[in-house]
C-alpha cells in the first residue's frame, strides 16, 4: 500500500532511536505564481532572499513578542524531545521540537546576537545558506502546529508559533507551500477551500434536504443565504460532501430544527477553515475572517455558530474578535462565536433535545481530542469544557464509551498527523508516520475494550483518519463525526410515527 515503511505499532512506547536525515527532502510541493501573488507574496524565490528573509524575521520579532521570547529562552533541557508525533513516527532528530526550533534559532543567533556574530560556533549559530533554507522548508512543513511540545516545556515555548513564523518568512521570499496557498486563494476569492460556487452549494444542500426527509419523514431545512435568520452557521466545506463530515452537518441541521431556531449558511462565507493561520499570516487570516463579518452583517444574523473544525475553532475562539471585531451587532446574550457542541450541549442540559442512545448500540466509541480545540481554545464557561462538552454529547448519544490512555488525550492529546497544512497527498509519508502515536492509543482500546469507532470534531482529523486508519489495520469508516452520532440518536418531535410505534402506543393506552 505504501512506498515507504509504515511504523510498527508498539505496545509500550519507548524513545525512538535516531535516524539522522530520515525525512530530509520530504517537503511538500512548492507553491506557484497563481497561488502566491493573490496572497501578496513573490511568485518565486527572490534574488536577495537572504537579506529579505532576515528583514522579515526582524519584522516578526518586532510584531510578536512571544516569538522573540521563544527564540531567546530555550535552555536545551530536552523535555520536549520525545513529545512530537513526527519525531516518534519518523525518528528524524530534526523533528524533535527543540531541533525544529533551532533551525530558526541558529540563524537568529548568527545575525541578531553578539555571541552569534563573533563566536558563532560557540553558540551554535549558523549562516542562512540554501541548505539551511531547504531544511526550513522540509522540517517546518513536518510540524502540524499542534502545540503538544509546549505543554511539556517548562518555559512554555510554543514550536507552533516558530513554525508559523518560519513559513511566513518563506512565503515572503517566494517559497510558499502549494497546498496551503492554493486553499487560501480559493477561500479568499470563492468563499471556501474547495472552490465550490454558490449554485453547486445550493444544489448540494437541496439534495441533503431531500435525503433527510426521505430518511426521517421530517422536512429538516438546510437554508442558504437566508436574510434575517437568527444564526449564521460557519462550517468547514468538507461538511458539504465528504464522509463522515456530511453526516455531522446533517446532525447540526437536525439539532437546529429540533431547537426551533432559524439559521442559515452563507455562500459568501462558506468556509470555517482559515489556513491563514497555518502559514502564520495575520493579513491572510484577517482577510478570510472579514468574509464572515461581511456575511453576518449582510444576512442580519444575531449569532454565529461554528461547525466541527479544530483550527477554525481556534481562530474563532482566540482571534476572531481582534481579526474582525467588534461583534457588537450580535446578540451578546450568547457566546460570540459559539461552537456547535456548546449549542447542542446547552439544549441537552435544558432537556430540549431528546436522544435515543440505543440507536448507536452497534458501536463502542472513543474520542480523539483535536489539538487546536484541546490546547488552543475552550468551550463552555469552565476550564476543561473543551474536553468535557464533546464527551458529554457522545455519552448522551451512545451507551458505549471508553477513553484512550490518559497521557494521549485532553491536554496531552496526540495530533492526528494531518493538521497545520500537512493534509496533502505530497506529504503522505509524514502523515502516516506522524499518526503512529494516535494509532497506538486507538489500537490499545480496540484490543482491550472492544472499541469500534473513533469520534472527532475536526474536519482535518476526520479526513486524515479516513486515509491513515487502513495503514494501521483499521477500517477507514472507523472515524465518525460527533454530530453524526447525535444525528442517528436524535428523536425529532415532529417525525411521523411508524406503525410499530402506533401499535405500541395503543397497547399502552
Ligand atoms: S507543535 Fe506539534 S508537530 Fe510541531 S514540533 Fe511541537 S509536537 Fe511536533
Ligand atoms: S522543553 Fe523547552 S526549554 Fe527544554 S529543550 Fe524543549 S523547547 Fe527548550
Amino acid at each position: 500500500m505504501a512506498d515507504f515503511e509504515v511504523p510498527e505499532l508498539r505496545e509500550f512506547p519507548v524513545i525512538p532511536k535516531l535516524k539522522e536525515g530520515a525525512m530530509k527532502g520530504s517537503g511538500p510541493f512548492v507553491s506557484r505564481a497563481p497561488f502566491q501573488e493573490p496572497l501578496g507574496y513573490p511568485d518565486e524565490l527572490v534574488e536577495n532572499w537572504q537579506e529579505k528573509a532576515l528583514e522579515k524575521l526582524d519584522d516578526l520579532r518586532g510584531r510578536y513578542r512571544s516569538l522573540q521570547v521563544y527564540l531567546d529562552s530555550c535552555v536545551k533541557c530536552g523535555a520536549c524531545t520525545d513529545k512530537c508525533h513526527y519525531y516518534i513516527g519518523t525518528h528524524d532528530p530534526k523533528n524533535m521540537p527543540v531541533a525544529r526550533q533551532d533551525l530558526l534559532r541558529q540563524v537568529y543567533r548568527r545575525y541578531n546576537t553578539f555571541a552569534g556574530k563573533y563566536f558563532p560556533k560557540l553558540v551554535g549559530a549558523v549562516d542562512l545558506t540554501k541548505d539551511v533554507l531547504d531544511d526550513w522548508y522540509n522540517y517546518f512543513h513536518q510540524c502540524s502546529q499542534c502545540r503538544r511540545c509546549s505543554v511539556y516545556c517548562p518555559y512554555g515555548i510554543d514550536t507552533a508559533e516558530i513554525s508559523m513564523a518560519a513559513r511566513e518568512i518563506m512565503d515572503s521570499i517566494g517559497i510558499g507551500q502549494k497546498y496551503c496557498n492554493e486553499i487560501i486563494m480559493k477561500a479568499g476569492s470563492i468563499g471556501n477551500n474547495l472552490g465550490l460556487p454558490e449554485p453547486a452549494l445550493a444544489d448540494t444542500l437541496e439534495g441533503l434536504e431531500e435525503e433527510v426527509e426521505e430518511d426521517t419523514g421530517v422536512a429538516v431545512k438546510f437554508p442558504l443565504d437566508q436574510k434575517g435568520a437568527d444564526i449564521l452557521l460557519v462550517t468547514p466545506s468538507a461538511d458539504f460532501f465528504a464522509e463522515p463530515h456530511v453526516d455531522g452537518l446533517i446532525g447540526y441541521a437536525k439539532v437546529f430544527h429540533e431547537a426551533g431556531v432559524s439559521w442559515t449558511l452563507s455562500s459568501y462565507a462558506s468556509e470555517a477553515a482559515n489556513f491563514g493561520m497555518f502559514i502564520g499570516s495575520y493579513e491572510n487570516m484577517r482577510k478570510l475572517a472579514l468574509r464572515i463579518r461581511k456575511a453576518a452583517i449582510e444576512l442580519g444574523v444575531k449569532r454565529i455558530v461554528f461547525g466541527e473544525c479544530g483550527h477554525a475553532w481556534r481562530v474563532a475562539y482566540s482571534f476572531l474578535n481582534t481579526l474582525a471585531g467588534p461583534w457588537d451587532f450580535l446578540d451578546q446574550n450568547y457566546p460570540v462565536p459559539q461552537h456547535i457542541c456548546e449549542f447542542t450541549y446547552d439544549l441537552l442540559q435544558e432537556g430540549k433535545l431528546k436522544l435515543d442512545p440505543s440507536e448507536n448500540d452497534h458501536m463502542t466509541l472513543t474520542f480523539h481530542d483535536s489539538c487546536n480545540v484541546a490546547r488552543a481554545s475552550r468551550m463552555g464557561d469552565k476550564p476543561g469544557g473543551q474536553f468535557e462538552i464533546p464527551r458529554a454529547i457522545i455519552k448522551a448519544a451512545c451507551n458505549n464509551y471508553v477513553d484512550m490512555p490518559a497521557d494521549t488525550i485532553k491536554e496531552g492529546t496526540f495530533c492526528c498527523g494531518g493538521g497545520g497544512g500537512i493534509l496533502t497527498d505530497d506529504l503522505m509519508e509524514v502523515r502516516v508516520k506522524g499518526a503512529q502515536p494516535r494509532m497506538e492509543a486507538y489500537t490499545q482500546v480496540v484490543k482491550e475494550n472492544g472499541v469500534t469507532n473513533l469520534a472527532a470534531i475536526c474536519a482535518i482529523c476526520k479526513s486524515q483518519f479516513t486515509k491513515v486508519l487502513p495503514y494501521y489495520g483499521h477500517g477507514m469508516t472507523d472515524i465518525v463525526s460527533v454530530h453524526q452520532l447525535v444525528s442517528d440518536a436524535i428523536i425529532l418531535s415532529d417525525a411521523p410515527k411508524d406503525d410499530d410505534d402506533e401499535s405500541e402506543d395503543s397497547d399502552n393506552n
